[in-house]
């Protein structure tokens, strides 16, 4: 994949020259000692391109400074310095708005964003669907193949990108360790569950799946889960909001394990 790779000429010169201990000051005096730079103020390339991708399954995401609200870079944010590489308007970043050229992968732009929604746990998911197909749409190999070979990559990391976002934000259980991540708690979701109470109505439950030999009764155990899920949905959203985050990360936790359960009984049935 294209996804760890950035072809601005700005900033392949800055990934083969700049060590990345050097200080803000020493970076800005470098670039701007190079004979073609020009300075684009306020606009600048935005260099915080070092990605690791989560291999864990149910959650893709980006790790990168920016989760927690720090430019490592001298783009502070997208929406504010950000421009198009091309005709140099401020603000784009999937594809100008003014010129319609497709723009590198910014990874100041969060995965809400990139649907146009507040950074909160209660998101309208119909409405995700139809921007994620409206970006597809526009990043489709189809639309872009005119384009140069540097603007097809942007448009297939681009995509890349807005599948994961739809993807985590689609499904409660990644949105809500997602935006924990966004504010700077990381959730482990396989840390053990020592409440003895929990633990009891967990060995009940499994025995309960196990147990389970028709539809009926696995259709029982999922509605059950449906009803903890929504219940631990909206303990997470207010808690979430309140920044009680050891009650959020408790909610997640609880998440999880109703979600494998119905999952478990998906696969009986
Ligand atoms: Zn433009």
């Amino acid at each position: 994949m294209l996804r760890n790779q950035l072809r601005t000429p700005l900033t392949t010169f800055i990934r083969k020259t700049i060590p990345q201990s050097i200080s803000l000051q020493s970076l800005e005096e470098t670039i701007k000692n190079q004979p073609n730079f020009s300075t684009p103020s306020p606009c600048t390339f935005n260099t915080n391109a070092q990605t690791r991708v989560s291999r864990n399954p149910q959650i893709h995401l980006i790790w990168s400074s920016e989760f927690r609200g720090k430019s490592s870079g001298f783009c502070s944010s997208a929406s504010s310095t950000t421009c198009c590489w091309n005709c140099k308007s401020q603000g784009p970043f999937l594809i100008c708005q003014s010129c319609g050229s497709i723009q590198p992968v910014d990874h100041s732009v969060d995965y809400f964003n990139i649907f146009g929604l507040d950074r909160k746990f209660d998101i309208e998911v119909g409405s995700l669907e139809g921007k994620y197909k409206d970006w597809q749409k526009k990043l489709h190999p189809d639309l872009v193949h005119t384009k140069s070979e540097e603007e097809r990559e942007y448009a297939a990391e681009q995509s890349a990108r807005v599948i994961d976002a739809y993807t985590t934000l689609r499904k409660p259980l990644s949105r809500a360790i997602y935006i924990m991540r966004l504010e700077g708690v990381e959730v482990d979701e396989e840390q053990t569950v020592s409440e003895p109470e929990l633990l009891g109505e967990i060995m009940e439950i499994r025995e309960a799946v196990e147990d389970a030999n028709d539809s009926q009764a696995l259709n029982q155990i999922q509605s059950q889960m449906d009803e903890k899920l929504s219940h631990w949905y909206d303990f997470f959203a207010n808690a979430f909001q309140s920044k009680e985050y050891d009650d959020a990360i408790k909610s997640i936790q609880r998440m999880t394990y109703y979600q494998r359960v119905k999952e478990e009984t998906v696969k009986k049935l």
